[in-house]
């Protein structure tokens, strides 16, 4: 199973991932995740990303395309994967085109979460309280500020993938504002049919 989830940050893309990663025994690609873990990290990469990540930006799609032409060919993806925040603008869509033809790989679904844009800092902000009731970093970009420029980089490069995959017939639409459980059963239903 080769799947991409798309929507806006806050969508729970990461919520859904999770659960996917569980039913197919498929590891969940994030370029989020790998882009922070480099920051952490101190590489080349995490040095080049961390101010525009922390400003709410996109890191370059030479940096992300690099990660992700790496990621999947690791042996665990084999079986397949979840793509989550990749690709994120047109030109990384038809990058990823491009490389799962070079390795013969098919996708299988595109499926994106629909999510009311005046929902979506809310969900931040509740992601942020938990966080810190839970002891843990509330991640740079999760303020006011960034989430704007996360949410306009969202609607001005992003929303466009979205249409790049109606346009080929791969796009699946799901209802990201239901439960959680009840979006976890449409994804389901979408992938079944
Ligand atoms: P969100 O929760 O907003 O969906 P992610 O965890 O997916 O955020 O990504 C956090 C940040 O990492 C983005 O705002 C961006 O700076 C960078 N990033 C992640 N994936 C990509 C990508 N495919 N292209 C460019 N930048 C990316």
């Amino acid at each position: 199973m080769r799947l991409i989830l798309l929507g806006p940050p806050g969508a729970g893309k990461g919520t859904q991932a999770a659960r996917l990663v569980e039913k197919y025994g498929i590891p969940q690609l994030s370029t989020g995740d790998m882009l922070r873990a480099a920051v952490k990290a101190g590489t080349p990469v995490g040095l080049k990303a961390k101010a525009v990540m922390e400003s709410g930006g996109l890191v370059s799609d030479e940096i992300v395309i690099g990660i992700i032409k790496d990621r999947i060919k690791e042996a665990d993806a084999a079986k397949g994967f979840i793509l989550d925040g990749f690709p994120r603008t047109v030109a990384q869509a038809e990058a990823l085109t491009a490389l799962l033809a070079a390795e013969k790989m098919n996708l299988d679904a595109v499926v994106e979460l629909k999510v009311d844009e005046k929902a979506l800092m809310a969900r931040i902000e509740n992601r942020a309280r938990e966080t810190v009731a839970a002891g843990g970093t509330v991640r740079a970009d999760d303020n006011p500020e960034s989430f704007k420029i996360r949410l306009d980089a969202y609607r001005e490069q992003t929303a466009p993938v979205s249409a790049y995959y109606a346009k080929i017939g791969e796009l699946k639409t799901v209802d990201g504002m239901a439960p959680i459980d009840a979006v976890t059963a449409a994804i389901n239903g979408v992938l079944a049919g």
